[in-house]
């Protein structure tokens, strides 16, 4: 069978645990499967290269960007084949261009256009372990793109797919999808199984363990991902197709997010076309808008909030300044002092009353609701970026979640 296993950052840190990996990689492969394993880059080295980058420059070209970042998992591949080849395992590693992976020009944030196998089949049908650098391609002018942070989970995913492999492991440094990150509640519970659509909203809405494209393209695809520790054995986190209709659990994790920034224009004049013509020059700037709040009409005027990745929050100023006196404004402030917290459930569509305990949740811990935005399986509320962890706490706790599964 085809395996595609993934392992992160966290996973190949140091060269010992690299020859960990190789231990993992070489027993999957002599129990007769094809694998192909994708890599991120060793523990740090891409926050360290973006480090690097600060002190040269405040404004970093966006394709110089992509040529520095792609360097770290260029190292990670290279070194696990090497260490593959000590104990004689047929190997060979591939940069993202190498393995076929074609995206489009989105320096930093590229997507994945399509995945040309003919290299990637070859390789395999002589038996050898093919080791691909995560998080990377090339587009249509041959210059290298990144995927955007976390990119490697959806490097994984797009290979599985375009191989037809039977699964898609994720070795991560947890056991698996818990109901909320356990770094911040310890009594966190791992998932058994989770479903496609929870997942791409716990990912959404700031779950690292998983890219949420990577959740998306497993969505589409019917690839069923596992995620588990590279550390140990135990099975993981299961996220597939499952049957939600009787879901007795209103929530099934809770997640939160320090990467937002929340923006508010004050009294804007009130008449047709003016959102319109704010938020379509956003979207031209490619500013990613999430939730947006206006505030009830008084004396023709309105406040118009929303908030945006922090990494948007420079040239969403640009857009607002540019507008101000067309949207008739007084003014407008940015807050990056902001975070999102999430409860997501399936079940939540057929529990009433969600919502309420949500905010009794917050209430009870004193921390004020700046914005809040529901769909049919999530509710998000922007908070102060400080309450963070105690209004996580508070959830997972209101929500009994210590006791799932
Ligand atoms: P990798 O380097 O393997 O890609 P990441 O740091 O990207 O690892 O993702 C794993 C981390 O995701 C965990 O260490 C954990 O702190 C965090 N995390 C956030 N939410 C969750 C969750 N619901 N379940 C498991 N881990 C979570
Ligand atoms: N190395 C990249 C990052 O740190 C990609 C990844 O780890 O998935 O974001
Ligand atoms: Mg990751």
């Amino acid at each position: 069978m085809l395996i595609v296993q993934k392992y992160g950052g966290s996973s190949v840190a140091t060269p010992e645990q690299i020859l960990s990996v190789v231990q993992r990689v070489a027993r999957t492969h002599s129990e007769g499967n094809s694998i192909v394993v994708v890599v991120s880059a060793m523990g740090d080295t891409t926050d360290n290269l973006i480090d690097l980058v600060r002190k040269v420059t405040a404004n970093p070209d966006d394709r110089e960007m992509d040529v520095l970042l792609s360097t770290g998992e260029q190292v990670a591949i290279s070194l696990l084949a090497m260490a593959l080849k000590e104990i004689d395992k047929p190997v060979i590693s591939l940069t993202g261009p190498q393995a076929g992976i074609f995206t489009d020009c989105g320096h930093t944030k590229a997507k994945i256009l399509k995945i040309e196998t003919q290299r990637l089949k070859n390789e395999l049908k002589q038996g050898k372990i093919i080791i691909v650098a995560g998080f990377q391609g090339i587009n249509r002018t041959n210059d290298i793109t990144t995927l955007g942070r976390g990119g490697s989970d959806t490097t994984a995913v797009a290979l599985a797919a375009a191989l037809k492999a039977a699964l898609c492991e994720i070795y991560t440094d947890v056991d698996g999808v818990y109901t909320t990150d356990p770094r911040i509640v310890p009594e966190a519970q791992k998932l058994k199984e989770v479903s496609y659509a929870e997942m791409l909203e716990l990912a959404s809405l700031g779950a690292a363990v998983l890219h949420p494209r990577s959740v998306e393209l497993a969505m589409k695809y019917k690839i069923p991902l596992i995620v588990r520790s590279s550390f140990n054995q135990n099975p993981g986190t299961i996220v597939k197709e499952v049957n939600l209709m009787e879901r007795s659990q209103a929530v099934t994790g809770v997640a939160y997010d320090h990467n937002v920034a929340k923006i508010g224009i004050f009294n804007v004049l009130d008449k047709p076309g003016i959102a319109y013509r704010l938020f379509k020059s956003l979207s031209d700037q490619k500013v990613n808008v999430d939730m947006i709040i206006q505030s009830a009409m008084r004396n023709d005027r309105n406040d118009i909030s929303f908030t945006c990745n922090q990494a948007d929050v420079r040239k969403a100023i640009e857009v607002i300044q540019a507008q101000l006196s067309e949207l008739g404004a007084d003014g407008f402030i940015s807050d990056e002092k902001v975070a999102k917290v999430s409860i997501v459930g399936a079940g939540m569509v057929s529990n009433p009353g969600v919502a309420a305990l949500m905010f009794e949740a917050l209430c009870e811990e004193g921390i004020n609701l700046e914005m809040i935005s529901t769909s049919e399986i999530k509710i998000s509320c922007i908070i102060r970026s400080e309450d963070t962890h105690k209004a996580v706490t508070a959830l997972h706790k209101k929500f009994d979640l210590s006791a799932a599964n």
